[in-house]
């Protein structure tokens, strides 16, 4: 059967995201503190024993501690980075935007993990203006795909439609994945939820994706079924302001849909 989740309100508190993070970095940085201690005592013995020579012994166990070190660092590091990516504080201004550009830009990201293995079916015409945040619609895009890609272990068909009706834009990102169990529909937008493996998915694709939806007035909503595949809907307001005028439409140079 199929389930339909619309999550109304659901922001998790700041407490929560730090939390998360807090959980996340404390793994690499226990180890490096714990090899920094280890390198200590060795240099420590060696400094007690007044030999200026470490033996062979010690100094491969110095080689693994600073690899230790060094992969430690580069785990936060990487944790950073992808906290930065997503919060950057771009596309802060409502524009009117064509958004069928953050579709296209968004495949082209995603080209190389998809190309070969998963078909893209497009249904969406070559202009759909909409008032919105364009580089946060384009994140959100970029986050639904990329699961969508996730999603899919060998070949499948991920299916893009985008259309108007009435007042509103729709949007709907459909995928012949694996699906979601049931069990787990409760806890999807929640922070640093993931199934993923550890360095392929801090859980925070969809809790963007909710707060830019809920930022742009829209709602969001994943029809799912376990092994067949998910189809999230996003359905946002065209207009925020009744004086958007069309001549604020931003145009891009290479105007043409590829
Ligand atoms: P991440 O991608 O880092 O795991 P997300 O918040 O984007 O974080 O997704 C949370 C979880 O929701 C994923 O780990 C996955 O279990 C599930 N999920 C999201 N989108 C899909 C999809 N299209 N098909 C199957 N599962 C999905």
């Amino acid at each position: 059967t199929r389930d339909k989740l619309i999550v109304s309100e659901k922001m998790a508190s700041i407490g929560v995201f730090t939390a998360g993070i807090a959980h996340e970095i404390n793994n690499p940085i226990n180890y490096i503190a714990g090899a920094t201690r280890l390198l200590t005592d060795l240099v420590d013995k060696q400094i007690a024993r007044e030999d200026s020579k470490f033996s062979e012994e010690e100094l491969a166990s110095i080689l693994e501690l600073e690899n230790t070190i060094k992969v430690g660092v580069e785990k936060t590091s990487s944790i950073i980075q992808s906290l930065r990516n997503y919060v950057h504080e771009d596309g802060g201004t409502f524009k009117l935007y064509n958004c069928i550009y953050c579709i296209e830009d968004a495949l082209k990201i995603l080209r190389s993990a998809y190309k070969g293995r998963i078909e893209i079916v497009k249904n969406y015409p070559e202009k759909l203006i909409i008032e919105c945040m364009p580089g946060r619609i384009n994140q959100v895009i970029i986050n639904l795909i990329s699961n969508a890609i996730d999603a899919i272990p060998e070949e499948g068909t991920i299916r893009i439609d985008a259309y108007a009706e009435g007042q509103e834009v729709i949007l709907k990102i459909r995928d012949t994945g694996v699906g979601i169990p049931l069990d787990l529909m409760a806890k999807l937008y929640d922070p640093f939820f993931t199934t993923k493996d550890v360095g392929k998915g801090m859980g925070l694709g969809l809790y963007i994706v909710y707060g830019i939806i809920s930022k742009h007035h829209g709602k969001i909503s994943v029809h799912t079924e376990e092994g067949k595949g998910t189809e999230f809907t996003i359905e946002l307001p065209m207009r925020h302001s009744d004086n958007a005028m069309p001549q604020m439409e931003v145009i891009r140079k290479n105007d043409a849909v590829t």
